[in-house]
């Protein structure tokens, strides 16, 4: 049998555009617009759903960048919390007194002997941790008194000399404390306050015993 006609070519099924929902005949099986401005439409909400996809993917490192940034900042608190303890325990160790009026803290020095820093980390951040500089002080003198700046001086004069005082006023330097730092100073320092509170707790079992004969 001899065919008479070319075989038509087979057309497509209606379907429906994705931008307007009317259904029309594709020119091609990728057709997914029954028109050139629903094509158009629908490129551009592509574009806008993949430029809301890549905000969010920027909010999301952004919140990532944050958490780490929280990281380091509770790191320096937490290494600051061991340096000043192991200041407050050097001071009860040497017998000291509050830095500016000298009051004796109470049994406990938890609430009552604050640690103060001579230069505050406010206005010397990279003075943070320089113990030297970082005194036991009274709550009332550290918090009430906002510091007690002058008094402050005036102890620190007694107790380590004019020069040495002159000196720690003119450190200048730019502190970048890495977070592998700040793990290492707080761990050094709760060490030392350990070895300072056994130190402190044998000397008053001394002073006990003195007190008794
Ligand atoms: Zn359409
Ligand atoms: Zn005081």
């Amino acid at each position: 049998m001899i065919r008479t006609s070319l075989p038509l070519k087979k057309s497509l099924k209606p379907k429906r555009c994705r931008s307007c929902g009317a259904n029309f005949n594709p020119i091609s099986s990728m057709s997914k617009a029954c028109s050139v401005p629903c094509a158009m439409a629908l490129n551009d909400a592509a574009k806008a759903k993949s430029a809301a996809r890549a905000a969010k993917d920027e909010r999301k490192s952004l919140a990532e960048r944050k958490a780490k940034l929280k990281t380091r900042r509770e790191w320096i608190a937490e290494a600051q919390a061991a340096v000043n303890k192991v200041a407050r325990l050097r001071d009860l160790l040497a017998g000291h007194g509050c830095i500016s009026c000298g009051a004796r803290p109470q049994q406990k020095f938890g609430g009552t002997f604050d640690a103060g820093h001579y230069r505050s980390v406010g206005s010397a951040p990279h003075m943070r941790y320089y113990l030297p500089a970082i005194r036991g002080q009274c709550v009332r003198c550290n918090r009430d008194l906002g510091g007690s700046a002058v008094n402050f001086r005036k102890g620190l004069v007694e107790r380590i000399g004019i020069n040495r005082v002159e000196e720690i006023e003119s450190m200048q330097w730019t502190a970048k404390w890495s977070v592998e730092y700040l793990e290492r100073l707080k761990k050094v320092m709760n060490k030392k306050a350990r070895r300072l509170e056994k130190r402190i707790e044998a000397k008053s079992e001394v002073n006990q015993l003195e007190a008794v004969e």
